[in-house]
Order: C-alpha cells, then structure tokens, then sequence
C-alpha cells in the first residue's frame, strides 16, 4: 500500500507506521501556524462527516494525500476532545464510507489481501476474482448488515469458508474500517493540545449542539420525556439512529415501542427516525402508529431477556438487576423527581 491508499483507509497499520516515521511530531502539528491548514483540514473533515455523514472520496496526487493523512490524527483528537457518542459514531461511519469508495476501486488482489490482514481477515480469490473467507470474519463484519442477502443462510459455507463478490469483499472492509476507527476514539489527549486544539474543538461543538436541537433529541424537544432516564439500550439506539448507522429491525422496534410506551408522540419519533440512511417518511409512519395500536394492539416495548436474546443490549452490568427498559427508566424518573423536590425544598 502506498501514501494515496494510506490517505483513503487512514486507520491501517501502514498509514499509522507512515505517521510514526514522519518528520512532524503530533504537537508541532496542533500548535505551529505552518501546520494551520492541516489542522483546518482536520476539522473540515469532521464537520463533513457532522453535516452528510460522508466524507467525499477525493483523488489525491502524492503531496495531497500526505497532507490528508496528517490531517487524520488531528480529526480524531478533535472527535475525542469532543466525546461524545454521536460525533464518534457518525465520524467512523463516514471514514468507513469514503474507505469504501477507494476499496472497491482497487484492482490487485495482492493490495486487498493485505489491506483485509491488517484487519484480521484471511482472504483467497479464485480465477474469477471472486473472494473466499472464514465464516467467522464473515460474520464479525456482515452481522450489522441487515438486507437479507447478508444473512448466512443465504450464503452456502462449505467446510467452513463462503464465496463472496469483490464489491461484496469492499462493503465487509467498510463495515471492519467503522468498527476499527470508532473502537480507537475517544482516546486520551495532552492537556496543552486540547488548549491548541480549543478553537476548531469550539466550532465543531457548536454545530452538533444545533443539529441534535434540530433533531429534537434535546430535552425540551421531549417534553414530558427525560431523555436523561433513559436505558443505555435505548440512549444507544438514537444515538445510532441520529449518527446514520441502521439498526437492526429488532432494536428499531424495540426504540420505536419504548419512546411510545412512555408518552412521546408519534411526530416526534419520527423525527428521530428521519436521519437514518434508509429512512421512509410514509413506512416509518405505518410501521409508528401500528405500534402505537392502529390495529387494535398496542405493542410494549420487549423485556431486557429478549434484547439481550437479540443483540440489542449493550451490557446488561450496566442496569444491574433491571428486567425491562420501562423499569428502568421508571425509576429513573421517580429518583429524578425526587433529586427535584429536594432541590426546591433547599
Ligand atoms: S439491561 Fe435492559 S434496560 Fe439495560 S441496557 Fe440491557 S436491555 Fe436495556
């Protein structure tokens, strides 16, 4: 792989060794004016990411792909700084996103079997550059795809490896980018660099601070709701929703169930619904007030048991003995209430 590949997939372990050996330490270029147009460069791909949720594939010569690479390091001290799930989340996905434009246009099978090692995945390719790989790195990357096509029963594994196309190899790689970029943030950053950082750090805020407004996931935009009860399940799910990245049909249903079962209106949550990449104005509606009881049921939301059973619980440790996210966020609310009137007694 070489500087242009490095600058596209900037996560590998080439482009981090590219970085090591370079010339320009990490504090000299977040404080010295030479470095100011990489740091911009930085902080104009995480407002890119922040505003499309893509990062536009760019066609670099030598020198521009040096100066997009070095901008990287300073792109994810910023989304760390920041640290916050949404910034995190979106920021990944759209790294993730302009890596795949560059995987799928790249021809060698040499190149994309050492890309797909770096990231612990053991590719072959027949005559037909076809790729064949481990069920379980199959798995590990196409478990958060939810088309049917990605489905195992839908594929044929024969003694332990599956076929798939090379288009198919490049969503994997993206889905195994996302992970790996939003795995490594937020991560710790010096005192005197997040002071240098300060100004691109402030601009950034500023606009996720108006976007999740615009989104209503605000505290005044619930009303009655307290976003701030709510379980990590739920919190995690809008938080995905609002970053771009699909959920699973379980989990949308799971959310979808909850915000309705504790009073929020159908508006609003379609409202949350409409950054998500496959959002329908019209089946998101139809598939709202079913829940909600337009055909005679009204579904609750499932059982802590059943989203764990279905990959839908980020860590039961986190709710301690916690049976139902309506539990859950019930006694939030009732400890929330009582924090208040003891405040106003004071
Ligand atoms: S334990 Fe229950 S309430 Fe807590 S995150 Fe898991 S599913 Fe949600």
């Amino acid at each position: 792989m070489d500087i242009i590949d490095f600058a596209n997939i900037p996560c590998t372990s080439g482009a981090m060794e590219y970085l090591g050996k370079s010339d320009i330490g990490s504090n000299d270029l977040c404080t010295q004016a030479t470095f100011e147009s990489i740091r911009s460069t930085g902080k104009e791909r995480v407002l890119e990411a922040l505003k499309d949720g893509v990062m536009k594939y760019r066609r670099y010569n030598k020198l521009a792909a040096e100066k997009e690479l070095l901008a990287y390091p300073i792109a994810r001290m910023i989304v760390s700084c920041i640290n916050n799930n949404y910034i995190t989340k979106r920021y990944a996905l759209a790294v993730a996103k302009s890596s795949y434009e560059h995987i799928k246009a790249l021809k060698s099978a040499v190149l994309l079997k050492e890309l797909a090692a770096d990231f612990g995945i053991s590719i072959r390719f027949d005559d037909m550059m076809n790729v064949s790989m481990h069920f379980t790195d199959y798995i590990r990357c196409a478990h958060v795809l939810h088309e049917p096509k990605w489905k195992l029963l839908n594929r044929t594994v024969k003694q332990g490896t599956l076929m798939i196309s090379r288009d198919d190899l490049a969503r994997l790689m993206e889905e195994a980018v996302r992970q790996k970029v939003e795995s490594g943030l937020p991560h710790e950053v010096p005192k005197d660099i997040q002071v240098a950082l300060e100004p691109y750090i402030a601009e950034v805020r500023e606009i996720i601070n108006t976007r999740t407004s615009k989104q209503g996931f605000s505290k005044e935009g619930f009303s009655e709701v307290i976003p701030d009860c709510f379980p990590p399940c739920i919190s995690t799910a809008i938080t995905d929703v609002q970053a771009n990245v699909n959920l699973s049909h379980t989990m949308r249903f799971a959310m979808t169930s909850f915000l309705l079962n504790i009073g929020m209106a159908p508006d609003n949550v379609t409202e949350i619904f409409k950054a998500s990449p496959d959002f329908k104005e019209q089946a998101t509606n139809y598939q709202i007030s079913h829940i909600n009881g337009a055909s005679g049921i009204t579904y609750t939301c499932p059982a802590c048991a059943t989203m764990v059973t279905n990959g839908n619980c980020p860590g039961r440790v986190l709710c301690k003995k916690i049976e139902h996210p309506l539990v859950y966020y019930r006694r939030k609310v009732w400890v929330e209430n009582k924090k208040r009137v003891v405040q106003k007694q004071v």
